[in-house]
């Protein structure tokens, strides 16, 4: 099936995990992508691998021209732009609260929230223009509830989120959807902690990661997949949503595991009225 034939999407973050499996996955489907990512000799190397169904372009999300030229580029290279998925990121400022510098908390922001809002800002005139499309932002399962992130990065997560749902309420009348992710888990160089390392200690790092009720690491696939429905027609009535891909993490904790949970509650005869 090729959802995404004639479709041209751009993908921050592109160079690796998420948005690297996102775009091979749009480009399986039919859609030429712009890889947008500061990583260089990795970004160019994963277009290269797609053959003339991508192109790399350097770009620092957090600064304004470079996110202008990459929406440039999609229309340049491919004439038109239909999905921008604003992807890129990173752990941000670690540490306790009392002990966080203000310039890292600072940069955290810029990357995560004011990356995500130049996405939206150079895209919708554009999508506008053209009739209707789609922006999906990456946000995270940090976003829903403490403790699965640092704290600067949590609270720009759940930014991210509700970002989302107030300019996707601005661009619904135009055709424009407006949509985020909660990725759970996912084994790639950011949550395994191999940044800058070879995709083999990446996977040999994944199974370290699991902890949700579905017992498999994540892979950037799964959040791909989701991506590839929110860029495509067949949500085409999903606008301001926050989709959770997390293998169930966030959902909560089994009943069995409460401890002697079987004999805590009266049978359910007691209740019967008959
Ligand atoms: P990753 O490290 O594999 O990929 C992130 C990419 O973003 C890298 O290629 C990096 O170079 C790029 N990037 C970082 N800062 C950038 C900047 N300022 N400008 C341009 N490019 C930049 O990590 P990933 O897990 O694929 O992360 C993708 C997104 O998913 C991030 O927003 C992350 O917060 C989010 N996320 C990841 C997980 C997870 O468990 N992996 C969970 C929830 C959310």
């Amino acid at each position: 099936m090729a959802e995404l034939s004639g479709r041209v999407a751009l993908i921050t973050g592109g160079a690796s995990g998420i948005g690297e499996g996102t775009a091979r996955l749009f480009v399986e489907h039919g859609a030429r992508v712009v890889l947008a990512d500061m990583q260089e000799e990795r970004g160019r190397s994963v277009a290269e691998s797609l053959g003339d169904h991508a192109v790399f372009q350097r770009a620092e999300v957090s600064r304004e021209e470079d996110v202008r030229a990459a929406v440039e580029r999609a229309q340049s290279e491919f004439g038109r732009l239909d999905c921008v998925f604003n992807n890129a990121g990173f752990g941000g400022a670690l540490g306790p609260i009392a002990e966080l510098p203000v310039e890292e908390f600072d940069m955290t922001f810029a990357v995560l929230v004011r990356g995500v809002f130049l996405g939206m800002k150079h895209a919708a005139p554009v999508l506008r223009a053209q009739g209707g499309g789609s922006i999906i932002n990456t946000a995270s399962v940090a976003a829903l509830a403490a403790g699965f992130g640092p704290h600067a990065y949590s609270a720009a997560k759940a930014a991210v989120v509700h970002l989302t749902r107030s300019v996707a309420m601005e661009l619904a009348p135009d055709r424009v959807r407006v949509n985020c992710i909660c990725p759970g888990y996912i084994a790639t160089p950011l949550a395994t902690n191999t940044v800058g390392r070879s995709d083999a200690e990446t996977r040999a790092a994944a199974p370290r990661l699991v902890d949700a009720p579905i017992p498999r690491p994540g892979e950037p696939e799964d959040i791909a997949q989701a991506a590839l429905w929110l860029a495509s027609e067949a949500s085409s009535y999903v606008t301001g949503q926050a989709i959770v891909v997390d293998g169930g993490v966030s959902a909560g904790r089994s009943w069995a595991d409460q401890p002697g949970f079987w004999k805590s509650y009266h049978p359910i005869k007691v209740y019967r009225t008959d």
